[in-house]
């Protein structure tokens, strides 16, 4: 199982031994742990340096800052192969988020403030933009930072946050100027570490997804330095959410994809294995069909992803094309998770089959990273110009 199309143009030598370094860290540390990381509703804190200690955190972060000073092409190959053992747990996507709004938007000293420790691990990132009245529809966030001497004073409540019980570094959507609509949205860091006025809520639980920590969080007056607003000055949040939102919605489809590899190839295991009739389910041509129809959905699939990828290195994937591969990526893997549930029988519903795991993590990612409707909504908007 691979990222790569063998015509890929972005991928080199280097992209390979990444991936098997990426894949051996991964079946060591990642593999034997994941069942207790489920149990727990968290990643262990071990696991993040041990990620950092074996350099497959920062593979697009610059060397300055401790990374790999490669481009977006090595963070996918760490999330397809994420992916790939099957694990949604780990909060690695939402890490690269935090650390390329850094590298995008942060001044020097906020790079060498925070980007080494997020490539280490010895730091876990959070962004923090959806509230309990507003998903969506983002310019309505309600939380508001207010200009205090030299500071901000920080007010509001968010949900649904991802790593939000780990996050020692939250980067927060709020207003700056309320009367400004999309133009007055700022991002804001917040160091959660003895930040007065900080809570997180309770560990939310959920559908899958559950090796990862989803929490609310509260904000009661809490002060940061005016040298946490990221950027050079105020109002530039949604600009500045709208332009990383392409990797943000392409990380999801190449997550997607290395689920799908995986689920196809417990399926195949399985249907080789299970007897019905005299015969072997894969003999039934109903089974080779079905796993046929979710291979080629899957090539399909990597093509596009790796075509992305190859667009992103050059700074030229559009939002619409980033949307499509967001809507069809986590619409193929509900799709191929739908179907390989139902050739494991009465045991793909049990949880102690990875599948049923499987089939329960990707229903979210339809609705997280911008729903579907909205995603449509984007690549109708490129059509009616
Ligand atoms: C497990 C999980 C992890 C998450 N992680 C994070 C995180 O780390 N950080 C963060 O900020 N957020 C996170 N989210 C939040 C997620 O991004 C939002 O749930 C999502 O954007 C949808 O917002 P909402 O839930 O408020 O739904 P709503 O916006 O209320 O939407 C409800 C329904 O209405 C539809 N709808 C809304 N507007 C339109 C429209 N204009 N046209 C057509 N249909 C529309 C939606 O598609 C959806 O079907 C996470 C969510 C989950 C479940």
């Amino acid at each position: 199982m691979s990222l790569f199309t063998p015509t890929a143009s972005w991928v080199t030598d280097e992209h390979h031994m990444f991936a098997d370094a990426v894949s051996r860290l991964l079946q060591d540390e990642m593999v034997p742990n994941a069942e207790t990381w489920i149990e727990n509703g968290v990643v262990d804190r071990a696991f993040w340096r041990k990620a950092g200690e074996a350099g497959i955190m920062g593979g697009s972060i610059p060397e300055e800052y401790g990374g790999v000073g490669g481009g977006f092409g090595f963070d996918s190959v760490t999330l397809y192969e994420q992916g790939a053992v099957g694990d949604v747990g780990w909060g690695y996507g939402i890490q690269t988020i935090v650390m390329h709004y850094l590298v995008a938007y942060g001044t020097d000293e906020q790079k060498a403030r925070w980007l080494p420790a997020l490539v280490s691990g010895e730091k876990v990132g959070a962004i923090a933009m959806t509230e309990p009245g507003t998903g969506s529809d983002l310019q309505n966030v309600r939380t508001t930072a207010k200009k205090d001497g030299n500071g901000y004073v920080i007010n509001g409540s968010k949900i649904f946050i991802t790593n939000g019980q780990s996050a020692d570094l939250v980067i927060v959507v709020a207003k700056t100027d309320k009367e400004a609509g999309a133009k007055g949205v700022s991002l804001l860091m917040v160091e959660t570490e003895g930040a007065e006025g900080y809570r997180r809520g309770a560990n939310l639980k959920k559908m899958g997804m559950k090796g990862n920590d989803t929490s609310e969080l509260f904000f009661e007056d809490v002060k940061v330095p005016a040298d946490n607003l990221i950027g050079p000055e105020e109002g530039q949040g949604f600009y500045q959410l709208m332009k990383q939102l392409p990797w943000e919605r392409l990380l999801i489809a190449i997550t997607a994809l290395g689920c799908i590899d995986y689920a196809i190839a417990e399926t195949v295991k399985y249907t080789q294995e299970r007897k019905a009739f005299g015969n072997r389910i894969m003999d039934f041509q109903n089974t080779r069909f079905k796993l046929a129809e979710c291979k080629t959905k899957a090539e399909v699939l990597r093509s596009f992803v790796n075509d992305c990828i190859g667009r992103l290195e050059e700074g030229k994937l559009d939002a619409a094309t980033a949307s499509m591969a967001k809507w069809w990526g986590s619409q193929i893997q509900n799709e191929v998770m739908h179907e390989c549930v139902q050739l494991h029988g009465g045991y793909g519903y049990m949880t102690e089959y990875p599948i049923s795991r499987l089939y329960t993590d990707a229903r979210v990612q339809m609705i997280y990273g911008g729903t579907n409707e909205i995603m449509k909504e984007l690549i109708a908007r490129s059509i009616d110009t």
